[in-house]
């Protein structure tokens, strides 16, 4: 019988007397040779192997971890499922739960998986074996986390049919007469059950002398999709990894993905080929555990019929095909979730979510060279450098992400000294919408780099940046809260010392309309670059003039520090927030005026002004795709009806020039050309007809190719 599973491979480890450090080693080593899976026995005379299990999971980054096989009487159920659920949250969605089929096994699958449910609540339980009377169950797991069962008599064997995911045997106590027997018992129980026998992986324990010509036969014909290997002799767990396993994997060819449980497949989405995803790529599917986690962003709510998860660039490309094998879908690429203009979720498409490549390394400590992967946050990089004496100017949330601030232009508080975010890039590497991987530079694959910065979201996925950080040293940091209730005379004021401020200076205004009783509001956050008390004084001071102050608060501090403000990185789509945005030369009488209006209009409840020019008008307009560099302020109005705001924002419309795509929500093809002058939106079409044809990545202010 064939289930389709991927061929994988495993090692059977003992704990020794030695309080389990050869064990840990051994772990450590199968990893680096190649293995899927380590496992450990759970006997109550040696070493814990829960415990054990933990140390592992930190010692390793990608090896899959297993007990071989729990033993229920030594661990409750509900206790077993909470544990389970975190050691898999911290080592990164790599548990499987392997249960020994004890007495009551039966009612244990179900305490565990009832406590799994996200649906669930408390869970009431009133078995023969187990009782509960309202256990609290956490958060969901990192990823569907499978359970097998340790069986071999009749009335385990027909448990494993009807409710586990996995059946794990010992070659040398079973042989393979006896497998395919049970086998046979596992597929009737699982068909009387209305499963599909394919969801259940075949697991088999080998002994250290196991070679392809006995391995062989259990896999083609018996269906076996995991050998684990019994020794704790390094030698022999090498030659097992080095010779057995790749020479099997090329016998018995290209295997499929295991089958999911029904209760998956219900909820599967239209118009997606589930079958089709290779089994080498990590997804999460609408009825997986830890679905709620990945459907929606920080703004949006959304429901995607498939969250890719690659974790390599070839992983990207792998996803981007099968992508391009379902044209008709959305298609939303994601790396920290914090779109305002990009729907890096959608409903009943598909979502590339580079999330988990977030590594910040230092390349070249003398020129400040640093590479980080889209899926970083500006909180983690910003911590990452302060070490150094380093920042790169990012935006004024940490939460958000690298991949789609860095791709379009990133205005920040140092933006006026050290200009935009894309200003400090040196490189990128990407997945183009062919899967072909590339890198851009200035000297290589130039007009892509030129693109990539300010339009970057048009032509592939990121998978690497590379910038030239700067020295910062400390900052002076503050937030004042001032009385603006005459708005339009505090906007132009705000205005008129922003702009005359040396660049050492970068501030953002929040204008919030009178409520409860309280006046019109103007909340400056300013960063002085500059950690000198007098320094950061002489800049606010001016500031501080403008309008009665009700609220102060001024530290000198590091850059991270302030950057240290992100909530945690589970998004439920808060907002869906409705914008329009601008970029303005001045905050002129008549702009100041028609804010003004705007801000008290009740259309919108969040207008913000921030501070850009200074260094970004340094680079050249064609420099990059983000061209209007000659704007000193960016503007954003958030409200709830598209129509009213609309209406509203028109009032600015005269004043403004120029368009920051990352703020905006209109997806009427005139922003485009408000985001782009007319050079640069021709250049962007000739690109785009040359990198992505087929225009594959089209979800966020799409640059269609033919219109050019
Ligand atoms: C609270 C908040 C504060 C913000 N503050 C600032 C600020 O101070 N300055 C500023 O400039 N912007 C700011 N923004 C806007 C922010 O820069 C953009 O929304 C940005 O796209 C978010 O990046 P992300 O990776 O978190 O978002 P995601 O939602 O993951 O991605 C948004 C879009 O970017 C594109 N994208 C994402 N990853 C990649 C990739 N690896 N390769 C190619 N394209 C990709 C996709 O089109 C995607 O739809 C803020 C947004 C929020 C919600």
């Amino acid at each position: 019988m064939n289930y389709g599973h991927p061929l994988t491979f495993g090692t059977f480890i003992t704990p020794g007397a030695d309080a389990g450090a050869d064990a840990v080693s051994l772990a450590v080593r199968s990893e680096e040779l190649g293995y899927d899976l380590v496992t450990f026995p759970d006997h109550p005379d040696t070493f814990d192997t829960w415990t054990l299990l933990s140390w592992v999971a930190g010692r390793t980054s990608r090896v899959g971890l297993s007990a071989n096989v729990l033993n229920l009487a030594l661990r409750p159920p509900a206790v077993l499922a909470r544990a389970a659920v975190s050691l898999d949250l911290l080592s990164g969605g790599r548990l499987s739960l392997a249960l020994g089929a004890a007495e009551g096994a039966g009612e244990a699958i179900d305490v565990i998986r009832g406590m799994w449910d996200e649906d669930g609540g408390p869970l009431r339980f009133d078995g023969e074996h187990y009782r509960l009377g309202g256990a609290q169950p956490g958060p969901p797991a990192a990823h569907d986390v499978p359970i097998w069962l340790g069986a071999d008599d009749a009335g385990s064997l027909r448990l494993v049919g009807e409710r586990a995911d996995g059946w794990l045997v010992s070659l040398d106590e079973c042989g393979p007469d006896r497998i395919r027997a049970g086998n046979k018992l596992i597929d009737e129980a699982a068909v009387a059950a209305g499963r599909d026998p394919r969801e259940i992986r075949r697991l088999v324990n080998v002994p250290a002398r196991s070679g392809v010509e006995d391995l062989l036969p259990l896999a083609v014909e018996d269906g076996i999709g995991t050998f684990i290997l019994m020794s704790d002799d390094p030698e022999a767990v090498e030659r097992f990894a080095l010779e057995v396993a790749p020479a099997l994997r090329e016998t018995v060819g290209p295997t499929g993905r295991q089958l999911r449980r029904a209760s998956v497949r219900a909820v599967r989405r239209a118009g997606i080929d589930y079958d089709l995803v290779p089994a080498s790529l990590p997804v999460i599917e609408p009825g997986d555990p830890g679905y709620s986690r990945v459907r929606s962003t920080y703004l949006r709510g959304g429901a995607p019929g498939l969250v890719i998860r690659p974790g390599d660039a070839g992983q990207v490309a792998e996803a981007l095909a099968f992508a391009r094998a379902h044209p008709h879908l959305p298609l939303g690429v994601r790396s920290g979730g914090h779109g305002i203009s990009g729907r890096s979720t959608n409903d009943g498409g598909i979502v590339v979510d580079v999330s988990g490549l977030n590594s910040i390394e230092v390349l070249d400590r003398a020129n400040r060279l640093v590479r980080i992967g889209p899926g970083a946050r500006w909180t983690d990089v910003a911590a990452a450098l302060e070490p150094y004496g380093w920042a790169l100017s990012s935006g004024d949330y940490g939460g958000v992400g690298v991949g789609g601030l860095a791709t379009a232009g990133g205005l920040g508080f140092l933006a006026r000294d050290h200009g935009l975010t894309i200003d400090h890039l040196r490189a990128v590497e990407m997945v183009l919408a062919d899967g072909s991987v590339v890198r851009a530079s200035e000297t290589e694959n130039a007009d892509l780099f030129w693109a990539v910065r300010g339009a970057g979201a048009n032509f592939g996925v990121v998978t690497a940046f590379e910038f030239e950080v700067d020295e910062v040293g400390d900052v002076g940091w503050a937030q004042l809260v001032m009385d603006a209730r005459d708005t339009a005379t505090f906007l132009e004021r705000w205005g008129a010392v922003q702009e005359s401020a040396p660049r050492d200076l970068t501030s953002f205004l929040i204008v919030s309309p009178p409520r409860a009783g309280r006046p019109a509001t103007g909340h400056v956050m300013a960063m002085v670059n500059a950690g000198v008390p007098e320094t950061v004084i002489d800049r606010l001071q001016p500031m501080a003039d403008i309008a009665p102050l009700l609220d102060q608060q001024v530290v000198i501090t590091s850059y991270a520090a302030v950057m240290a403000n992100a909530a945690g990185d589970g998004h439920n789509g808060q907002g869906e927030p409705v914008t329009r945005s601008g970029l303005v030369e001045h905050i002129t009488p008549e702009f100041a005026a028609a804010a003004a209006r705007l801000i008290h209009s009740g259309a919108v409840y969040f207008f913000q002004i921030r501070s850009v020019g200074g260094a970004v008008a340094d680079v050249p307009a064609d420099a990059t795709a983000y061209a209007h560099r000659s704007a000193n302020f960016s503007v954003i109005a958030f409200g709830a009806n598209r129509q009213r705001v609309d209406k509203e924002w028109a009032r600015l419309e005269p004043y403004v020039n120029g368009l920051y795509l990352s703020f905006e929500t209109d997806a009427r093809p005139k922003r485009l050309g408000d985001a782009f002058p007319p050079g640069t939106l021709r250049r962007l079409r000739e690109l785009k007809a040359r990198y992505d044809p087929d225009n594959v990545f089209r979800d966020n202010f799409n640059i269609r190719p033919e219109e050019s």
